[in-house]
């Protein structure tokens, strides 16, 4: 398993053309920790996942583990990756646009310390477009295309190549490159333009906006304002983000008309970082404060 820089450097050592890299600056800071929480904190809810705003392009997740624990993540868009793991309190987040995941856990008992992460850029190597490539080298996974991690693809994707291999090699003879590249940059494509597209609709994420990529933008904030009162259409978002349904399945007419006619949801007072558990902001690693606009509120999954 080499890393996406250095498959890279082999095949070029090797003496073939370098492949093309796409590639989208995001400048994530992550972080995460486990909790138990209070007796019928989230009710019957498994899942709150919160997205940024234009005045806080800040996100978290909450979601339901074994054991009756849960996970939270926290991240934030185009903040300073020098330093990822460095609690800098300067660097923290001072708030997330919603307060779901906060009142989930502010009495909640921490499990472990919590871990910080920096993410820089997206980055999709297209080999799929060489005409040579060396004989007994394939590149798998994260070396192909690392996705923003905000979007919790990238093990799914990694996987799903790895099934797409086995049937190549099932059939016996070691799969010719070419056609392994181009099939499993099918798979990538969904995942990439989810991810991407989701990235661009923060108009200081830097990237080529495609058509497709501004009906996203435009319709994925209001697809999750909708979500944040109807089950259904959170289940429906979770399932594409998931790689389980084909992103059209939003669009379907029943489930647009219900995106286009849902009140939408304003983001509350903020919720100050002060107010969370100490031991959480001493092991997080937040965003620097950073310009966007995005407007998906939280919604949550059963
Ligand atoms: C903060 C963060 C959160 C994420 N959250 C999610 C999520 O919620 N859901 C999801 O699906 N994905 C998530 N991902 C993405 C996911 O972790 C990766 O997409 C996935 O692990 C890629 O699998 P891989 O096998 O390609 O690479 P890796 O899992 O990175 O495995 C590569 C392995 O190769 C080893 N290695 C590297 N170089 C060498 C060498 N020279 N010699 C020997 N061994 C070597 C490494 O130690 C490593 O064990 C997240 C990523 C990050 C960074």
């Amino acid at each position: 398993m080499l890393s996406e820089h250095y498959a890279q450097v082999t095949v070029v050592e090797l003496g073939y053309p370098p492949p093309h890299r796409d590639k989208v600056t995001v400048g994530v800071r992550y972080a995460s920790r486990t909790f138990r929480l209070r007796e019928g904190a989230l009710g019957h809810d498994r899942l709150i996942i919160t997205g940024g705003t234009a005045a806080r392009p800040r996100g978290g997740a909450l979601t339901a583990i074994e054991d009756g624990r849960h996970h939270v993540s926290l991240a934030g868009l185009l903040g300073d990756t020098r330093r990822p793991t460095s609690p800098s309190s300067s660097a923290l987040p001072r708030h997330l646009p919603f307060p779901d995941i906060y009142r989930a856990i502010i009495d909640a008992e921490p499990l472990d310390d919590g871990a910080a992460f920096g993410y820089p850029a997206s980055i999709r190597v297209r080999y799929e477009r060489l005409n040579r490539f060396p004989a007994g080298l394939l590149v798998i996974g994260d070396a192909v295309c690392t996705l923003n991690p905000v979007y919790g693809q990238g093990m799914t994707v990694a996987a799903i190549q790895a099934m797409a291999l086995r049937r190549m090699l099932a059939a016996g003879a070691a799969p010719d490159a070419s056609r392994y590249f181009r099939r499993i940059a099918k798979v990538i494509t969904v995942p990439w333009d989810i991810a991407v597209g989701g990235d661009l609709a923060n108009p200081a994420v830097a990237g080529r906006r495609t058509a497709e990529t501004r009906l996203a933008s435009a319709y994925l904030p209001r697809l999750h304002a909708a979500a944040a009162n109807d089950p259904a259409l959170a289940r429906a978002f979770v399932r594409v983000s998931g790689l389980i349904d084909r992103p059209e399945s939003l669009l379907r007419p029943d489930r647009l008309a219900r995106v286009v006619t849902a009140p939408r949801r304003q983001p509350s007072a903020a919720t100050p970082l002060s107010r969370w558990p100490d031991a959480w902001r001493r092991s997080s690693a937040g965003p620097s404060a950073g310009s966007a606009r995005s407007t998906s509120p939280t919604h949550r999954a059963r």
